[in-house]
């Protein structure tokens, strides 16, 4: 038995883990939509996944964890009107659809990996799958679950009696403001497109042939089809935004039960709630939205953001403020001080006396990955009067497991961090040439910025640039 207890959205209470197969954990996070810079709140999910899976992990489990990017598909309406979100980015800028994708795949890597987020095991694009997409949606359409319209092939909700049970939908009160007439043909508000087909008069990028025509997959089949792939069904963990509840998570849900003859297809279902970012001023449709290099630029260091997610359960609303976000930059800075000062204690830890802090730590995270409890712990053993510094040393770093502060590579000068927009800048820029496999152009920032006293070292948390 693992000790971990989860809050479970499929069953609306807390459940102990237990993995389907023993010593293995499956876990798949849906990932972002590639047609716009992520935002800070967009890594929230990601930072939650990445705690749990450091939990599963400290558990004794492997974790196979899958992290999809959407590609193709996402349409602005979440009625299968609208149109879709790459290609709309991609006529907008004048770049492909392609282009627009690895761009921003790109930066949100680069800021999964610089708010210390463990690589996931398998990174899979829905462009790259729409053979497994069809054949999902071809094994639906045998089994009696779709009809076709001129808009594509649809899914029938009315055919799967369990439809609304896990967002606790209510159709009926739904239905009298549907936006039914979107998609002619449409039989129910809730039915949603597995294939759309294009309008004869739009030109699209991105299309393949399917038994219903040249078209594109709906955005839930993704999901299914490739957690399917990597996980096989049913699976233990699925991850994602609170938002996704009533359509996106409801209709992947859908799909694979019907498809694939399971029920539950997947045991644990974690939602993460969202970070108010201040509304209008950096919501990501305005176009002004805030980045992880923006709190880089104003000084933050990346794992300061990190701190400051670890400051609130994923579970809770919480209200991003540059105030906030400095506080927790000033907490961060102490803790990684109280590092630097117990770096070098050789000491043995004193097991009996660790004992008590490591059980309150593991206890907190076991109870719903209870991070401003866990980072508590932490506080209490950095403090801690009654703790040798071979103590606080041997805590802190076995603490880092789970909070993923690069407590370890703790160094004076990142606990008195300096900040310098330009330096910061041309670190990133290398970085990305870096992961270009540009490595001529990488290698002129690094010497330039070596000729300034400034050398560059590579951290699992990203680089960092000191001077010399
Ligand atoms: P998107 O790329 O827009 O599909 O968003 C990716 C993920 O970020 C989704 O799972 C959303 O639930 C999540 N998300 C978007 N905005 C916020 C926010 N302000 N706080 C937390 N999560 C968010
Ligand atoms: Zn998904």
């Amino acid at each position: 038995m693992t000790g971990l207890v989860l809050y479970n959205t499929r069953t609306r209470t807390r459940e102990a883990f237990e993995p389907i197969e023993s010593g293995h954990a499956r876990v798949y996070s849906c990932g972002p939509t590639v047609y716009a810079p992520q935002h800070i709140g967009n890594l929230r999910p990601y930072l939650m996944a990445d705690l749990l899976r450091r939990a599963l992990e400290a558990e004794g489990l492997r974790v196979t964890h899958v992290i999809n990017i959407t590609d193709v598909g996402h349409l602005t309406d979440d009625a299968d009107a609208g149109e879709d979100k790459i290609e709309s980015a991609a006529a907008k800028s004048g770049r492909t659809a392609a282009e627009i994708a690895a761009l921003y795949t790109e930066q949100w890597k680069n800021d999964r990996r610089r708010v210390g987020c463990l690589e996931a095991s398998v990174y899979c694009k829905a462009t790259d799958h729409i053979a497994e997409q069809i054949a999902l949606a071809k094994r639906l359409e045998a089994k009696g679950y779709t009809y076709r319209i001129d808009d594509g092939l649809y899914f029938d909700t009315a055919k799967f009696p369990r439809y609304t049970e896990f967002a606790r939908l209510d159709l009926a009160g739904q239905e009298s403001g549907a936006r039914i007439a979107d998609v002619p043909g449409k039989r129910h508000s809730a039915d949603f497109a597995l294939w759309k087909l294009p309008a004869p008069a739009v030109q699209r990028q991105q299309e393949w042939d399917s038994p219903w025509g040249r078209g594109f997959p709906g955005w839930h089949l993704e999901c299914s089809a490739m957690s399917t792939k990597y996980l096989g069904a049913p699976f233990d963990v699925h991850t994602g935004g609170v938002d996704h509840i009533p359509v996106h998570h409801t209709n992947e849900i859908a799909q694979s039960e019907c498809a694939l003859d399971v029920h539950p297809w997947v045991r644990f279902w974690i939602h993460n709630e969202f970070y108010d970012l201040g509304g209008e001023k950096i919501s990501k449709s305005k176009g002004h939205v805030l980045v992880l290099q923006d709190l880089v630029d104003r000084g933050f260091e990346p794992l300061a953001f990190r701190y400051f997610f670890l400051q609130g359960h994923y579970r809770q609303q919480q209200a991003f403020t540059i105030d906030a976000m400095e506080a927790a930059a000033t907490g961060y800075r102490r803790l990684l001080g109280v590092a630097v000062q117990v770096r070098d204690a050789a000491e043995r830890p004193d097991d009996a006396v660790i004992s008590a802090y490591r059980a309150r730590f593991r206890e907190a995270v076991r109870d719903d990955l209870n991070a401003p409890r866990a980072l508590a712990v932490a506080w209490e053993v950095a403090r801690g009067a009654d703790l040798g510094a071979a103590e606080k040393r041997a805590l802190l770093l076995e603490f880092d497991g789970f909070l993923g502060l690069d407590l370890a590579s703790a160094t004076p000068r990142t606990a008195v961090a300096e900040s310098d927009p330009r330096i910061d800048g041309l670190v990133a820029e290398r970085e990305s040439a870096r992961r270009r496999k540009d490595f001529a152009a990488a290698d002129r920032v690094r010497d330039a910025l070596a000729a300034e006293g400034i050398v560059i070292e590579d951290t699992p948390a990203g680089p960092r640039w000191r001077r010399t």
